[in-house]
């Protein structure tokens, strides 16, 4: 099996699980208990919230263990117009965002906010005079994710947040997919709240964590007993935790290593599928995208259609479409970036790990070859272009 889907989710380090085995057997106590065996568990835990702190350049107070990115990203928009909403009632937001923050913000706005969609360019990024011109004096919040999940373009963070600052509105950042494979610094970056998930980086799932900046207003995401301080209540996690902050650990001390090991591997990938397969189009932005992402559209191919051949060849990859409600809908994302559904239709994502290895990128690139070529030779639409092109490069011949 070729495993190019670690954007959906990661294959949980060995380390990882040794770390969080002992969480299950000896070490099973409840962390609000009062003999040993608990406080241990206790101390463990804050000692995992230390090391996640050190990772964005955080206080560990400022770290709050949650189910996972999307509760953090519902935490984060939830929380801010729960305890900002009195100063204004306008969110901004952008296009692409994921359904944990478009949901959410559509919730909101049911409820009386006002949420303003920015757009993108045609390579993901978002157009930051656009974003400017958005504030207005009711504007309490900016929420825009760190890098895309689909199409891997890593935005201007660092800028999005000197905006917001200097205009005193607070900035959130989904960094599920940035966390670990992007150096990340909130203070520098003027982040007030930052999402991130154990299992987009070879961690454990149901875990994840919301950094919320000192000062912040925060009001409980669940009440209950006083575990994280009140905010999120529930015996906590703490095979996870450890898991979590284990897995941090390992990605983040050799980040820059891995990830110009995983950028070269992806533009290989991306100049081979774009040299020898005509009618394609990569989508994101050239360079400034996730090391391990790369996302194509086939013009005159079903993308769905693509998958299940691939899988039949064992290799396992995304494509641009999501079901919902029993029809296929192109994703929010790739119209976004203008793609025509018909475009849109046909797209591959492949997402590699630093696992992944050259054998595995070939025979990817081969299959896919292969498979494209099969499916173009059965479309109509393909074979007329053809017939066109052909027919109008023997006119000027003549
Ligand atoms: C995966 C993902 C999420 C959701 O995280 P979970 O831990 O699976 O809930 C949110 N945002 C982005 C950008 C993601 O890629």
């Amino acid at each position: 099996m070729i495993y190019l889907d670690n954007a959906a989710t990661t294959q949980v380090r060995n380390e990882v699980v040794d770390a969080m085995i002992p969480y299950f057997h000896d070490k099973f106590g409840n962390p609000s208990s009062l003999y040993e065996l608990a406080s241990e568990n206790k101390n463990a835990i804050n000692q995992a919230r230390e090391v996640i702190a050190k990772t964005i350049g955080a206080d560990s107070n400022e770290i709050f263990f949650t189910s996972g990115g999307t509760e953090s990203d519902n935490w984060a928009l939830r929380n801010a117009a729960e305890n900002y909403g009195e100063k204004g009632r306008h969110i901004i937001t952008s296009r692409i965002e994921h359904h944990a923050v478009l949901h959410t913000c559509e919730y909101l706005s049911k409820k009386g906010f006002e949420i303003t969609y920015v757009n993108v360019d045609e390579y993901g990024m978002i157009r930051l005079n656009e974003l400017r011109n958005a504030i207005r004096k009711d504007t309490i919040l900016i929420s825009v994710m760190f890098a895309n999940n689909e199409i891997g373009s890593i935005q201007p963070v660092g800028e999005i947040g000197r905006i917001a600052r200097q205009a005193g509105v607070l900035f959130h950042t989904d960094a599920v997919q940035a966390y670990c494979h992007v150096p990340i610094d909130v203070k520098e970056m003027n982040i007030d709240f930052l999402s991130a998930s154990g299992h987009k980086i070879r961690g454990p799932k149901g875990v994840g964590f919301l950094y919320v900046r000192n000062k912040i207003k925060l009001s409980p995401m669940i009440f209950g007993g006083s575990q994280e301080r009140k905010m999120r209540a529930g015996t906590e996690n703490v095979p996870g935790i450890i898991g979590l902050s284990t897995a941090a650990k390992l990605e983040n001390a050799n980040l820059i290593k891995r990830a110009n090991r995983e950028s070269r591997a992806r533009d290989y990938l991306i100049e081979r599928i774009m040299r020898e397969i005509p009618f394609t189009r990569l989508n994101g932005h050239r360079y400034n995208r996730l090391p391990g992402n790369a996302s194509f559209s086939f013009q005159y191919v079903d993308g769905e259609s693509l998958l299940v051949m691939l899988d039949m060849e064992g290799i396992c990859a995304s494509s641009g479409s999501a079901c919902t409600s029993g029809s296929l809908e192109p994703s929010h994302v790739l119209r976004a970036v203008g793609l025509s559904d018909e475009v849109a239709y046909g797209t591959l994502r492949l997402t590699i790990s630093e696992d992944t290895t050259r054998e595995e990128i070939d025979k990817t690139v081969d299959t896919v070859k292969k498979i494209v070529s099969e499916l173009r030779s059965k479309s109509e639409e393909y074979n007329n272009m053809l017939q066109k092109y052909r027919r109008c490069r023997m006119n000027n011949g003549r």
